[in-house]
């Protein structure tokens, strides 16, 4: 056989897949069918030289020493404190909701104590949060929820919060205290150079490993001859939809740059001299403004050039044209994908890995982790034969 494996996709999944396997001596080809390695976490310049991420903002963070350590091989690190506002009633709100969030809420200072005492009085009591309403008001209470939560996650998803995963709303954290950065993760970094930057030295690494682009899999499977396929796009197209297509969620992306002198009119707003608006992430909670959330990139990436671009972020319906951003989670979601993964468990000589092929909300790091665990199996089981 020509190769050991065949990875489908050059995304963080097929790439470190591709790396590992590469370097245990396997004979690897990655193809994808866009013509671009990086997957959803792709970036390049525009024509206003920012580095923006044309697939929606892409904000490393992880917990795990063992996943800093492996990319720290391909990549320096520029930290990011990634911060946000939601603006909602006019005016922008800290959020994560936080004590800061409280004394604006208030209209006046405020200490813990008050803001947990407030808490206590209004989170509605339950003991194991069912879904994403519940999760939500099992933390702040009806008025929060109703603020910044139900309509932002129906424009999102366009199904109720009480139809969705406690996971899904539960990845906002609620602080006590005044803490304003968006994720809670120890390390909160950018690769220094972007990231198709540190892709392409993953690439440059691995001896061997051969990438081809522009290649759809499902248009022609017999073309490939090798031991094993390590897929991660969608399961159920991997199926032919054999079950029914499982259900994502769209998104278009609209992007407009501003010169130097466009950015000047807007010091006021952003209170940040060459910016746009005031902080890297601006949500949208209500639903009269039909997209959910602005980007400035700039702001975490802090390249040093008299333009910026912001994107908007519009939710759209999916088809089978259309990328599938988003698995939605949902009970039946989750049962429509356990018929697929048995299918997929019965197939040997594939492994699915990665956001789309276990459909599953996954961050890049725990993509980067399951693609390094999945390539160690396979280097056992395929150093055996
Ligand atoms: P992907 O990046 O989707 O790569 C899969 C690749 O497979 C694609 O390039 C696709 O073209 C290719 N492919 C699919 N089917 C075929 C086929 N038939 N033939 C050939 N090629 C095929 N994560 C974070 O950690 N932080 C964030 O801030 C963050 N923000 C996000 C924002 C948005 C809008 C989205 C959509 C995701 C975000 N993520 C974020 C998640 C992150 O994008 C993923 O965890 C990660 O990129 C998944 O990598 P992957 O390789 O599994 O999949
Ligand atoms: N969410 C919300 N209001 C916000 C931000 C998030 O209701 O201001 C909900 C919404 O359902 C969203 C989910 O929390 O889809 C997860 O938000 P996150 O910002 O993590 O989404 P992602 O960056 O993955 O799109």
């Amino acid at each position: 056989m020509k190769w050991d494996f065949l990875i489908v996709g050059a995304g963080f999944s097929g790439l470190v897949a591709g790396e590992q396997l590469s370097k245990s001596g396997f004979r690897c080809k990655i193809i994808d069918k866009r013509d671009h390695i990086g997957g959803n976490a792709y970036d390049k310049f525009d024509e206003a030289g920012v580095l923006i991420h044309p697939y929606g903002p892409h904000y490393f963070r992880t917990n795990s020493q063992r996943i800093i350590e492996y990319l720290s091989q391909f990549t320096e690190w520029s930290e990011v404190a990634y911060e946000i506002r939601s603006f909602t009633k006019n005016q922008y709100w800290h959020f994560p909701i936080n004590l800061n969030t409280f004394e604006q809420w208030l209209g006046r200072e405020s200490t813990e104590e008050e803001w947990s005492q407030w808490l206590d009085e209004h989170k509605v009591p339950m003991t194991s949060p069912a879904n994403s309403e519940e999760v939500i008001l099992s933390q702040v209470g009806w008025d929060l929820y109703k603020a910044f939560f139900e309509q932002y996650t129906l424009k999102q998803w366009k199904k109720h919060p009480k139809e969705l995963a406690a996971s899904v709303c539960g990845r906002i954290p609620i602080r006590t205290n005044r803490d304003n950065r968006y994720l809670t993760e120890e390390f909160q970094a950018l690769p220094l150079d972007g990231y198709t930057k540190m892709m392409e030295r993953i690439i440059d690494s691995s001896q061997g490993l051969e990438v081809e682009l522009g290649v759809d899999y499902l248009a022609d499977r017999n073309r490939w001859d090798s031991k094993h396929i390590i897929y991660t796009g969608p399961i159920d197209a991997f199926y032919d939809y054999s079950f029914g297509p499982l259900p994502y969620r769209s998104l278009r992306f609209d992007y407009e740059s501003y010169n130097q002198e466009q950015l000047q009119t807007r010091e006021a707003e952003s209170g940040k001299p060459g910016h746009w608006q005031p902080v890297l992430q601006v949500n949208y909670p209500d639903l009269d403004v039909p997209y959910t959330r602005t980007v400035e990139i700039k702001h975490a990436t802090k390249q040093d050039i008299p333009a910026s671009t912001v994107v908007r972020e519009y939710p759209e319906e999916w088809t089978p044209e259309k990328e599938p951003f988003y698995p939605v989670p949902t009970q039946e979601s989750a049962e429509l994908y356990q018929k697929y993964k048995e299918l997929a468990d019965r197939d040997e000589h594939v492994s699915f890995i990665g956001r789309l092929g276990c459909y599953r909300y996954y961050n890049m790091d725990q993509v980067v982790g399951m693609a390094l665990t999945e390539s160690q199996k396979l280097i056992k089981k395929y150093t055996r034969i």
